[in-house]
């Protein structure tokens, strides 16, 4: 996945601090305040092109904070994000065309209610992407296909399940061909009979070689798709490691104190 590995440097220890021959995502200690609340301190994380992040902590710890700071729908106090080699600026033209390079796909699914599946995912390509409504609509088609969901394009939001209407907001972060995608807790809230399809979408886009970086508290796909595990706790990075490393050695009490808890 594009990494340059010293063979001779005890690569668990190293796992968070290769150099990425092609870093798409940059934090340089980045900190973010709500009012007195650092809520992200310092934080600096590189995320590679083709590599699987995956962030995990206890609730409050800045996670989700960490995901809207990089689409820049938070502010920061300081310190800098570079996508793809470009500093987002704080607004204007160029923030909304890198904002496009980077799909969110959040825990509600937030889809449009009146609007069909189909119209759902065509709605950004003609607005942003510009394109042709029969050209986004094939586009859509495909990406239903992808997710598993070419015979339901027709239906509206409420005629399907969460697990379905999650992989409709997958499709529709797709839609806009980003270069990378940031998952916020995307099965949370999820009956658990439809985590799995989920997950399973998001293990395909991983091995196709997608960027993403996925908040999450399904461990099971931290292992078996996540090239590196950042744990956070209070606004802080505590943790970035490869998934053996870490759940097999876990080095700070805060993280050791969070599996024990959760596994
Ligand atoms: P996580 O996703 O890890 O649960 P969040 O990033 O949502 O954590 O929140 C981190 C901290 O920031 C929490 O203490 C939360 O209450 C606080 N917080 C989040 N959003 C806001 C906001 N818009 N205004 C004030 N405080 C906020
Ligand atoms: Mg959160």
């Amino acid at each position: 996945r594009g990494w340059i590995v010293c063979a001779d440097l005890d690569t668990d220890k190293w796992a968070g601090q290769r150099m990425a021959v092609d870093p798409l995502i940059e934090l340089r200690d980045v900190n973010k305040y709500y009012g007195n609340l650092h809520v992200l301190q310092d934080i600096n994380l590189t995320v590679g092109r083709g590599e699987v992040v995956v962030v995990i902590g206890p609730s409050g710890s800045g996670k989700s904070t960490l995901c809207r700071v990089i689409n820049r729908l938070e502010t920061i106090e300081s310190g800098s994000i570079v996508l793809d080699g470009h500093p987002l600026p704080d607004e204007g033209k160029e923030l909304a065309g890198l904002r496009a390079e980077v799909g969110m796909v959040f825990q509600s699914f937030n889809l449009f209610a009146h609007k069909t599946v189909l119209a759902n995912v065509s709605l950004a390509q003609t607005k942003v992407r510009k394109r042709k409504k029969e050209e986004a609509d094939k586009r859509s088609r495909e990406l239903l296909e992808r997710v598993g969901l070419a015979d339901q394009a027709d239906k509206y939001p409420a005629q399907l399940s969460g697990g379905q209407q999650q992989r409709v907001a997958i499709a529709r972060a797709l839609a806009m061909n980003p270069q990378a995608l940031l998952f916020d807790e995307p099965t949370s809230a999820l009956d658990p009979e439809m985590i799995n399809e989920v997950l399973e979408v998001m293990r395909r886009l991983a091995a196709e070689g997608m960027t993403m970086v996925v908040v999450t508290h399904e461990m099971g796909f931290a292992r078996s798709a996540a090239n590196r595990v950042v744990f956070m706790a209070d606004g802080k990075i505590i943790e970035d490691r490869t998934p053996e490393a870490f759940f097999t050695a876990p080095e700070s009490d805060r993280a050791r104190d969070f599996l024990s808890k959760i596994l």
